[in-house]
């Protein structure tokens, strides 16, 4: 059997259990298949470190130029690291630094098998979140008010017009705050969700408390409502998926007595809380997969778990380790396909297809890592190791 030919796409390795894994793949269940065309950044620490986090970077760059980039975890350095690793600054975190370069927003969507049971029994398929992870209460400018006095709000313009009005007037000690938002960036929020849904063809649904923030919120519903009816009315009517906005007590109502497959747009407080809700109910971090998106239509995927550093410390002393791979797996298939319809390069998006299926057959055959075992226990379930797991796959993959 020929192997597949593919253009290129970003790969970014990176640390720990999670590099580890990342070979294994590569080796298992990738290079026998395709002919893997990647442009490789070596992004694990040691490699930061010694490029003064130029890699990183030239990563995200690289990322903008190809369209679609795959990224295994990394560490994000605090100071233990520094010591650890005995770094020359404590770098900032990759993800970060990429999602600024990219502009872009983070989708987390659970990957689902019939064995492990969602905690709510109505979802059947997976409900992603969008974060808008720029400003809000994360850049709050907060006062602790000593005592009674007024309390306003003052904006300068810069042709020194001043709009000034009194937030309250205290009659004892109180809480002040004050925090921002700014057009572009949820203009560039709305695009990266419209423009996922449509990747994904799922319904985009959008919650804010508009009907109580009658400025700060009712902007984000205007500006996405301004952004769907000039660029993607059309787009949605033609992939048969529809854009929806409701107040977010209404959304989680209807998110609960939901049966999933949508995409859930959050503000930034929202999707801080929605998405460990969402998360935790649909099982287990190492089932969870991330993708980024930047409103021009770049795509980044990954794992949304970390190094899993625990089980590296384990590996390190020679013990073979049950580490889940499969969001790592997903990582893959998801730029593999994305890589495909773009060029429509059938096979490949063919090939992503398979892999993900050959991971989902195994695990509901019974053969898994600790961590699920733990999740679906069974007369069948064999609890195996990360080789072992993908060994499993590969079988599967070849028939
Ligand atoms: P973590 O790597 O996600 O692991 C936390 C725990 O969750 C593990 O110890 C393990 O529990 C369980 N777990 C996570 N993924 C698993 C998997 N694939 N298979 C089985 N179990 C899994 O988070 P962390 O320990 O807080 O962070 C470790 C490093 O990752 C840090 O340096 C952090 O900076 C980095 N990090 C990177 C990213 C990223 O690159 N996107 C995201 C988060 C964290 P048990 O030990 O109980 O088995
Ligand atoms: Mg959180």
């Amino acid at each position: 059997m020929s192997k597949i030919k593919m253009n290129p796409i970003v790969e970014m390795d990176g640390d720990e259990m999670t590099r580890i894994l990342w070979q294994e793949i590569k080796d298992e269940l990738l290079s026998p298949f395709v002919e893997l065309n990647t442009e490789y950044y070596d992004l694990g620490l040691p490699n930061r470190d010694a490029t003064g986090d130029r890699v990183t970077v030239e990563a995200a760059e690289a990322a903008k130029r190809l369209h679609v980039a795959v990224k295994c975890a990394t560490i994000t350095p605090n100071a233990q690291r520094v010591e650890e690793y005995k770094l020359h600054e404590m770098w900032k975190s990759p993800n970060a630094t990429i999602r600024a370069a990219l502009d872009g927003t983070v989708f987390r969507a659970p990957i689902m098998t019939s064995r492990i049971k969602p905690v709510v029994n109505t979802w059947e398929k997976p409900i992603t979140i969008a974060r808008h992870a720029y400003g809000d209460v994360y850049k709050a400018t907060e006062y602790r008010v000593p005592g009674p006095g007024r309390a306003e709000l003052l904006f300068t313009g810069e042709n020194g017009e001043s709009f000034r009005q009194t937030v309250y007037d205290y009659e004892c000690p109180g809480v002040l705050q004050s925090m921002f938002n700014k057009d572009s960036s949820i203009e560039a929020f709305a695009r990266s969700c419209f423009e996922y849904a449509l990747s994904v063809r799922q319904d985009l649904w959008f919650s804010t408390k508009d009907t109580i923030s009658k400025q700060y919120d009712q902007t984000f519903k205007f500006i996405f409502q301004r952004i769907f009816d000039a660029e993607y009315a059309e787009k949605f009517r033609a992939a048969g998926i529809e854009y929806f906005y409701t107040l977010i007590d209404d959304a989680v109502a209807r998110v609960i007595r939901s049966k999933g497959g949508f995409i859930w747009a959050c503000k930034n407080y929202d999707g801080d809380v929605m998405s460990d809700m969402v998360s935790t109910a649909f099982g287990s971090l190492a089932m969870m997969t991330s993708v980024l998106v930047s409103p021009d239509g770049n795509f980044e995927y990954e794992a949304a778990h970390g190094t899993v550093t625990r089980h590296y410390y384990r590996y390190l002393k020679g013990e073979q380790t049950s580490t889940n791979p499969v969001a790592t797996i997903f990582a893959w298939s998801g730029a593999l396909r994305k890589r495909g319809e773009m060029d429509g390069n059938g096979a490949l998006a063919a090939f992503a297809d398979s892999l993900e299926k050959a991971v989902l057959d195994t695990i509901n055959a019974g053969t898994m890592t600790g961590d699920l075992a733990l999740l679906c226990p069974g007369p069948d379930v064999q609890k195996v190791t990360s080789a072992g797991f993908i060994g499993a796959v590969r079988a599967r993959l070849e028939k």
